[in-house]
């Protein structure tokens, strides 16, 4: 095999190394991608928020998107116990779009991917990147489908590897997450919910009955089908008795809604479960590379940012990596990091808030004023990096005054 050289070596192809891609492909740039498996692949990650859709855009794949047949989206509806509220995506304070799509991602990712192809990317499938040399210009080892090792010689690296975390883990960048250890369990199900009012346009995000801090996902598709999963801290779910589908079975039957939504629906998959997922990292760029996506920092699945920040990452590391190959010089740091580091800490506000309960009591909160309602929505129809919205802008003090405004009146 020859060794090759290439202005840019990017690692996966998930949603953050085929948006890179495309977008370095369409201002003339040679990239390569680097994908250890062959698509389709499942993948965690389904429902994806409106803001996403305007990196789509920009990689000139929304119209791939738009006619492949997946569920729309236009909110997110919450419950717990008697509490039923929904955010409508559309009635947002930051302008774009307020609508996107519930995604099954083994074929979302190939789409993406293969429309990066058609674009003129070359990715090639079952390609591991197994060592990297910073001393000069990065030069990758990888190894192909046969084992055979060759060398990618690149001005620039994107580690777009999501879970894989592939230069974290060579660079030892790794830092532990400030998030608790938590545990999800899920699985596709075909729901057949004959219920009129459940609303296929919305992902369902129910909370446990008596522990708040475990909450389910119930994600529609376009064909009969769900993603269902909980998530808890492990010590809340190790109780739970049988194999995999029969602890998820359990749980869910706990809380009521869901139990009466799911009355007649089969598991159709093995189900999965994944745990210590959050992570992060020392550095997310240098002006050798940079960590897109889950391959820097991952929250945790509440708001199901996880693609949003993937795309943005891949959107802003692209507009810096292009001056940089132009000549100009560039400050990852305050180019790269900070700017993304302001929408991830916008969600882990809000992330650690759903947790300890302040969140879900503005979620619920029943006189919400609509001006701060819109604002809110933005945040959770992904828009997180718009100063302009005050809670982006100062995420803590205006969620706390919020959160004091909401409370009902036996918290007091
Ligand atoms: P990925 O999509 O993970 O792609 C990385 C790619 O890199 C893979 O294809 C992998 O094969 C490849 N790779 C790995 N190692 C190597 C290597 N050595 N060499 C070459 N290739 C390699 N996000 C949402 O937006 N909505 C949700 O509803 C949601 N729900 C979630 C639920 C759970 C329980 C969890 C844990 C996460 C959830 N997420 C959600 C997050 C979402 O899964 C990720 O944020 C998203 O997939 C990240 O995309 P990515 O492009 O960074 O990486």
């Amino acid at each position: 095999v020859n060794n090759i050289s290439v202005d840019v070596a990017i690692i996966g192809a998930g949603p953050s190394g085929a948006i890179a891609a495309s977008l370095l492909n369409q201002l003339g740039k040679h990239v390569v991608v680097l994908e250890k498996q062959y698509f389709p692949r499942f993948s965690i990650g389904e429902s994806l928020l409106p803001c996403c859709m305007q990196f789509i855009e920009q990689a000139g794949m929304l119209e791939a998107v738009n006619q492949a047949g997946f569920q729309f989206k236009d909110g997110a509806a919450f419950r717990h116990q008697d509490r039923y509220t929904t955010f409508d995506f559309t009635d947002k304070f930051t302008p774009g779009p307020g609508t996107t799509f519930q995604v099954q991602r083994g074929k979302f990712d190939k789409l993406l991917a293969d429309t990066a192809i058609q674009q003129g990317v070359e990715i090639r499938y079952g390609h591991s990147v197994k060592q990297i040399n910073l001393t000069d210009s990065p030069l990758l080892t990888v190894s192909n489908e046969l084992d055979e090792i060759y060398q990618v010689q690149a001005k620039f690296v994107l580690d777009a590897s999501g879970f894989g975390r592939v230069l974290p883990r060579l660079l030892n960048l790794e830092k532990p997450s400030n998030l608790p250890l938590r545990s999800a369990i899920f699985t596709h199900i075909e729901d057949n919910i004959n219920d009129p009012n459940f609303d296929r346009n919305k992902i369902l995000i129910s909370v446990h009955p008596e522990h708040k801090d475990i909450w389910y996902w119930l994600i529609p598709f376009s064909d009969n089908r769900s993603s269902i999963g909980v998530v808890g801290e492990p010590h809340l779910l190790a109780n739970l008795e049988g194999n995999l589908e029969q602890q998820l079975m359990t749980i869910v039957h706990q809380e009521p809604g869901l139990k009466q939504l799911l009355v007649n629906a089969k598991v159709i998959q093995d189900c999965a479960t994944l745990q210590g997922y959050s992570a992060n990292v020392s550095t997310l760029a240098t002006d050798k590379f940079a960590l897109l996506g889950n391959a820097g920092e991952f929250l945790d699945p509440v708001f199901s940012s996880g693609v949003t920040i993937a795309m943005q990452s891949a959107t802003m590391a692209v507009n810096s990596l292009v001056k940089q190959l132009n000549g100009a010089t560039i400050n990852w740091q305050t180019e790269y990091a900070e700017p993304l580091m302001k929408g991830v800490n916008t969600f882990r506000t809000f992330v650690q808030a759903w947790y300890d309960g302040r969140f879900q009591d503005v979620i619920f909160y029943q006189q919400a004023n609509p001006a701060i309602k819109q604002m809110i929505c933005s945040i959770l129809a992904g828009y997180a990096w718009d100063q302009n919205n005050p809670f982006v802008a100062e995420s803590e003090r205006r969620l706390n005054t919020i959160v004091e405004l909401c409370k009902e009146p036996n918290d007091a």
